[in-house]
């Protein structure tokens, strides 16, 4: 299995520390407002890596964090005069509804910073004992970067480069401006904690070393998080770990890409923000995951009512197909094991995901078989086959939580909800092209030109076959 290694700049076998088992930790989410569509991605990510892992028989242990304490947690939670970790608690459960809608499966593991204090309190104090940091008379502890000569080595950036990236006001006590907080000195009116260095609160990136650590040991398979957290973040969460333990701190740094809206950086300002509640107000959640998974992981994803109208479309279409295997009657499942379509299924997805986890090429490789699928249909054959590879689909592809979905439920959902777009119901549509049927009968072929041209402004496509008509949507519509 390859993966990319943000570290090295290329892909590379994945070897385990130990054998068949895998040490995964990813950063999660800031708990000060609502989850957006990023947050969505990132945990989508590297939930698929770690079942795909499970599925290929590793024993993964897989550790995502809450920052339940930080500066927007206090500034928000001050805001409504309530307690800064009440505030954060009532966001994580909000996170976890909003991620098992989009059915995000849990991780093995979710430490929160402030049930970590002691441990973050113990790992500044040896860092402080090695010489790596010091405690300023106000109460903060900085990491002194220029102790850590590797530093810039995940982000390849140079010392200059470095000043660029963080703030030029030097904080009082602050030896280099380089030099960042792993511990803070309480504010009026912040939560804080009694310790050795007075009271205060951790920094941001100890945290992610402090869990770590203490979850998964000193040197762990695979760190994930966004491309954002490059740098700083996991800059410095490599200087903290390996200035504490000399050790290799992860051996392969996986990124994700990051999500534009509409081709915009998503921010308030803009007025371009999209929560997670926001996109399933508007989108059934696999269609929200499948847009997410048919682009590789560590490509930017932009967001658009385009690529949400395909994904849509592209689901309709699977759904579709597997609807009417499900209305096939007596079907016995026989005879199977030896169609080559059948026998691909688990080949190709695995042929994608050993490479890079990736899920865009293992999606476009449904395509074929589906295609396959309906010539069956049609020409009403093999139906055993049918079935078994419906059954085939259903079980790989539950490994990156595509097409899980009833069918009937589905297809039904997007009809209903593209019919309100419409502003029509079913009997509407089937008033009308019955009486186009009669107009035609009586060879008045303007108006029954008439019928279809209003139909099909209003987004509703006509097929005659000898059978009769058929309708369906243009926005959803795939030849089958
Ligand atoms: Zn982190």
């Amino acid at each position: 299995m390859k993966v990319y290694n943000t570290m090295s700049g290329s892909k590379e076998e994945l070897i385990p520390l130990e054998e068949k088992k895998i040490k995964m930790y990813a950063c999660g989410v800031t708990v000060y407002d609502q989850c957006h569509i990023g947050h969505a991605r990132q945990a989508i990510v590297y939930d698929v890596i770690n079942q795909y892992l499970r599925y290929r028989g590793y024993e993964v242990t897989y550790v995502r964090n809450y920052t339940d304490v930080d500066d927007k947690i206090i500034a928000r939670a001050n805001e409504l005069n309530m307690n800064a970790l009440d505030y954060s608690k009532q966001k994580i459960v909000e996170a976890e509804e909003d991620l098992s809608r989009l059915k995000v499966r849990n991780a093995d593991i979710t430490p929160k910073a402030s049930e970590n204090i002691d441990n973050i309190v113990d790992f500044c104090q040896k860092l402080i004992e090695k010489g790596h940091a010091y405690l300023t008379e106000k109460g903060d502890v900085y990491f002194s970067v220029n102790t850590f000569p590797q530093y810039g080595k995940l982000s390849k950036r140079k010392t200059e480069e470095l000043i660029d990236g963080v703030r030029k006001d030097v904080e009082e006590g602050k030896k280099d401006p380089k030099d960042f907080a792993l511990w803070k000195s309480a504010k009026e009116g912040e939560i804080s904690w009694d310790t050795p260095f007075g009271k205060g609160r951790p920094g941001w990136h100890i945290e992610c070393s402090t869990m770590a650590l203490h979850n998964l040991g000193e040197t762990i398979d695979i760190h994930g998080g966004g491309k954002d957290l490059v740098f700083p973040h996991h800059e410095n969460e490599i200087a903290q770990s390996e200035s504490l333990t000399g050790k290799q701190f992860a051996k392969y740094w996986i990124h994700n890409g990051l999500i534009t809206i509409n081709g915009q950086k998503m921010s308030k300002s803009l007025g371009n923000t999209m929560t997670i509640k926001d996109a399933l107000e508007l989108y059934e959640p696999e269609v929200i995951k499948y847009l997410m998974l048919s682009k590789h992981y560590s490509t930017p994803l932009d967001l658009n009512d385009k690529e949400f109208a395909v994904s849509e479309m592209n689901l309709y279409y699977f759904y579709n197909t597997f609807k009417a295997i499900d209305e096939l009657k007596d079907v016995v499942l026989k005879d199977y094991e030896n169609n080559e379509v059948f026998k691909s299924i688990n080949a190709n997805f695995i042929k994608s995901m050993d490479d890079d986890f990736n899920t865009a090429s293992a999606i476009s490789e449904l395509f074929q078989t589906f295609k396959y699928l309906n010539t069956l249909i049609k020409e009403n054959k093999d139906l055993n086959i049918l079935k078994a590879i419906k059954n085939e689909i259903i079980r790989v592809y539950s490994v990156i939580g595509l097409l899980q979905e009833d069918p009937a439920r589905f297809v039904l959902s997007l009809k209903n909800k593209h019919l309100k777009k419409a502003n029509l119901t079913v009997e509407e549509i089937e008033k009308l092209i019955s009486e186009r049927t009669n107009v035609k009968q009586e060879k008045n072929y303007v108006k029954a030109d008439e019928i279809r041209n209003e139909l099909d402004a209003k987004g509703i496509i006509l097929n005659d076959s000898a059978s009769g008509t058929n309708w369906d949507f243009k926005e959803l519509y795939t030849i089958m």
